[in-house]
């Protein structure tokens, strides 16, 4: 199989994280706003985005100020914490330059400039336009906004592993035609810059040897970055990977789940033309082909379990095709979702079994490409748990691993199958409950102090994890051992 070049830039990876209480009336809003109505709230229940699935969680309530040291080795904790506070004027800064400014997918030059030179300012060794060599079946050809941020210290003890951060950058076009952060890149960027600072001072002030490398990642909406990324071998040095996302959802919870890994394939159909009432028995009929495997996949639903997706539109050309004229070309473009590798595999087959048995049913050819799947977010669980801890014991969070996969997907995926790594869901609040991810409410949301908060928070507990991994050999081990587990 092989990849596409042109038709895969919308905006299919529905990535949303609302949140998942029971009780809608947990959700949190920003102050001033209208109190949750009795219909948003049934909303929650019926419609919106996740809530299909109601994630009942094992939530795990906090206790705020109870056992608030009970963490791994405080005193580098409050070495992270001084460090990432003492810059807080500017990542808020930053976090608000870049929401302002709201570039989509794989032109983020701006979000590129400003945070290359705010790190090299901070003595990273700074690559700008990383991998922008190196050329890819995917669009564009050359990823021009991809960075690299790195930091090692040499001069202490310990097993100079190399922890990954991910900064995402990219903004998405809601409502139609105008670009904004409506999925809190902008909040994602100052995290991975916080958590590089933090473990930067830590293996300075206590004397571990390690490496920190921040890649600045474009395109993750519709574009898919970090697949080009780890294509081009960026991922390659890391021993693991952390980054955060923002969602709406109750107040202070932090999340650590799975999503659905998605795929896109494309079909396309070719006949042969021939005059509809004076030879039709000499065509081949292309349009034919399209239907057929269109209702062949609709069949194919009613034997699929709830949690896989398949959906499908057909693409005509943009001549009107004539009425008399049998149709001689026609394509197809289907995404497909699943919760496991396995599973989209076995879907994948599936579906493609339906497009080649209309290309027999009508005598068409078939092409069938089928793009590089997102697959679905593989968390180190070991990891995610010390987050968990940090934020519960630390800053009275609450944090759980929800049941059942969320419903969207992120290239993130791809890069917890390559190594250890967390990508941390936090809720932010929202203008009223309907202000999910992708949302002109959301794009309010993102820019709020609350949100700033909320992110300089979870941006510590992660930083502490992070170090922990290049200072503490059992854990890493563990999460290694359990990553190679999940693999096989
Ligand atoms: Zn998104
Ligand atoms: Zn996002």
């Amino acid at each position: 199989m092989t990849t596409d070049t042109d038709y895969h830039d919308v905006l299919h990876h529905a990535c949303s994280y609302t949140f998942h209480h029971g009780d809608p009336n947990d959700r949190w809003f920003l102050a001033g706003d209208a109190a949750l109505s009795e219909v948003h709230a049934n909303h929650i229940h019926e419609g919106l985005h996740l809530a299909k699935h109601t994630l009942l969680s094992r939530v795990l309530a906090a206790k705020p100020g109870a056992e608030r040291d009970d963490i791994y080795r405080p005193e580098v904790m409050r070495t992270i914490e001084e460090e990432i506070d003492s810059f807080n004027d500017a990542l808020r800064e930053l976090n608000l330059k870049i929401h302002d400014t709201s570039e989509i997918k794989f032109k983020e030059t701006f979000a590129h400039d400003t945070l290359t030179e705010f790190m090299e300012a901070q003595g990273f060794e700074v690559t700008r336009k990383f991998k922008s060599e190196v050329s890819s079946d995917e669009t564009p050809q050359f990823m021009t906004t991809a960075w690299r941020a790195a930091w090692t210290n040499q001069n202490g003890t310990g097993a100079k592993r190399v922890l990954g951060v991910n900064s995402e950058m990219d903004a998405l076009p809601i409502p139609r035609g105008e670009v904004n952060h409506g999925c809190g890149h902008n909040l994602i960027a100052i995290a991975g810059v916080a958590v590089a600072l933090g473990v930067k001072k830590a293996l300075k002030v206590h004397g571990l040897s390690g490496t920190v490398v921040l890649l600045g990642t474009p395109a993750e909406e519709g574009g898919h970055g970090k697949i080009r990324l780890i294509e081009a071998g960026a991922y390659k040095e890391m021993d693991a990977c952390v980054m955060c996302h923002p969602g709406s959802g109750p107040k202070h919870e932090v999340i650590a789940g799975t999503d659905l890994a998605i795929q896109a394939l494309r079909v396309t159909y070719k006949g042969k033309p021939a005059h509809a009432a004076l030879a039709p028995w000499e065509g081949i009929n292309a349009q034919d082909a399209v239907i057929q495997a269109y209702n062949a996949i609709s069949m194919l639903r009613q034997q699929l379990k709830p949690d896989l997706r398949v959906h499908g539109v057909i693409h005509y050309d943009k001549q009107p095709l004539a009425v008399n004229v049998i149709p001689d070309h026609m394509e197809m473009i289907w995404d497909i979702r699943a919760p496991s590798k396995p599973d989209l595999d076995d879907l994948r087959r599936r579906v493609v079994a339906c497009f080649e048995g209309a290309a027999t049913a009508t005598g068409c050819t078939a092409t069938i490409i089928c793009k590089t799947p997102l697959m679905n977010l593989n968390q180190s669980d070991v990891m995610a748990q010390d987050v968990f801890n940090t934020v519960r014991h630390r800053y009275g969070m609450s944090a759980s691993i929800p049941d059942q996969p969320g419903a969207f997907s992120t290239d993130f995926g791809n890069v917890t199958y390559e190594m250890p790594a967390i990508h941390m869901g936090y809720s932010i609040p929202t203008p009223d409950a309907q202000s999910t991810n992708h949302t002109v409410g959301f794009i309010k949301a993102c820019a709020t102090q609350e949100a700033h908060d909320e992110t300089i928070k979870v941006s510590k507990a992660i930083a502490l994890t992070g170090f922990r991994v290049l200072d503490d050999d059992q854990f890493f081990g563990q999460a290694s051992a359990a990553f190679k587990q999940t693999k096989t």
